[in-house]
């Protein structure tokens, strides 16, 4: 065996035991005499594993009963279009709070579906910070009001809910989901692309209140009407069942790790241990975000040099420590540090890291 300990941003690493699991019944599924994935979704031993997974999450989030939980395909990007066409009519305004890449991408996918205000915007300071709440302009009556709860590329995540009063507030989760505790009654919508902290690309999980589906007044397409796979347990057409039936082994490796509230402390731990780590490097390393919204899952850092960027990756590799090229609009380096990565994995990185600077300062 030489598996290594994987930083990558997504699709990123997974708890080994799931995947032990997945090899061991992926021939012979549950008395099926076939793989999970050669079974059929209306069959009622998917039926059984995709409830399940449902009622995890729940449990898992506190997912009030008025709130649908849906699997979907597309990934967060396809949802970034949809969630507008399916929560408002086009004459509607619907805010977007910017503090990175994806928000600005979810932006340009509402663009052609309704009116959109930015908000708030971080872009002036490059992406370093959340702007103040106090200076966020949002539209009276809005549709809803968008955000990202953690820039994976930028390494911003709020470290709260923020408050826009009645209006539904619509959150990217796709890189912080169950990576700590969240009301999920302050949103109207959650969603999520599963890759980066649940399981395998493919599956977006959407959390909405059910009051807010159907009232767009827009002639839909029925393939993109949410209110139809809300109505239809996500089956609707044929689901990523694969991704599902790995996500479920997740959210049991979840439960078994004490859930969200278990996950905060163990995330705070290693997200301190790296940051520490950088700040405590005499200046070699640096992540220049504001220190009141650093992410825990995603540590961008750049070192002295960008000619020091090859060696650098070379070593971490041979070292064993995979997937810590930084983004392409970033540079540098980037430590993807989710649910599934041991805080033993962490502790070999800030110890490679102190070997690199020592002997490369
Ligand atoms: C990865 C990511 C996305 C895009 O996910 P896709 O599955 O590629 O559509 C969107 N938002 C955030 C915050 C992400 O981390």
């Amino acid at each position: 065996m030489s598996r290594a300990f994987n930083f990558s941003a997504g699709p990123a690493a997974l708890p080994e035991p799931v995947l032990r699991q997945v090899q061991e019944e992926l021939l012979e599924w549950k008395g099926e005499r076939a793989s999970v994935m050669e079974v059929s979704h209306r069959g009622q031993a998917f039926i059984d594993c995709a409830a399940e997974a449902e009622r995890d999450l729940r449990e898992l989030m506190g997912v009030p009963a008025d709130y649908a939980v849906l699997f979907m395909q597309g990934g967060a990007t396809t949802l970034s279009a949809l969630l507008p066409m399916n929560l408002a009519s086009p004459e509607r305004t619907a805010d977007y709070v910017l503090t990175g890449h994806w928000g600005e991408k979810a932006l340009e996918n509402a663009k052609p579906l309704l009116r959109t205000n930015v908000a708030a915007s971080s872009r002036e300071s490059s992406y370093r910070s959340i702007p103040a709440r106090d200076q966020w302009r949002l539209t009276p009556g809005a549709a809803y009001v968008h955000y990202t709860s953690n820039e994976t590329i930028h390494g911003v995540e709020f470290p709260g809910v923020p408050d826009v009063g009645d209006v539904p507030l619509v959150a990217d989760f796709s890189s912080n989901l169950l990576s700590r505790p969240v009301d999920v009654s302050r949103f109207g919508v959650i969603y999520g692309g599963a890759q980066k902290n649940l399981g395998p690309s493919g599956l977006v999980i959407v959390i909405v209140r059910k009051d807010l589906l159907g009232k767009h007044g827009r002639d839909l397409p029925p393939i993109f009407e949410m209110q139809n796979q809300a109505r239809n347990d996500s089956m609707f057409n044929t689901p990523a069942t694969f991704s599902w039936y790995v996500v479920g082994l997740v959210l049991k490796w979840l439960k078994a790790q004490g859930g969200a509230a278990a996950m905060a402390v163990q995330n705070r731990n290693k997200a301190e241990l790296l940051y520490g780590a950088i700040d405590g490097s005499g200046g070699y390393y640096r992540n220049d975000v504001d220190p009141s919204c650093r992410s825990w899952m995603n540590v961008p850092f750049v070192l002295p040099d960008a000619a020091l960027d090859k060696p650098f990756l070379k070593e971490a590799e041979a070292t064993g420590l995979l997937g810590l090229k930084g983004h392409r609009a970033l540079g540098g380096m980037r430590a993807s540090i989710y649910n599934a990565m041991p805080v033993a994995g962490v502790q070999a990185l800030t110890t490679f890291m102190a070997d690199f600077a020592k002997r490369n300062g």
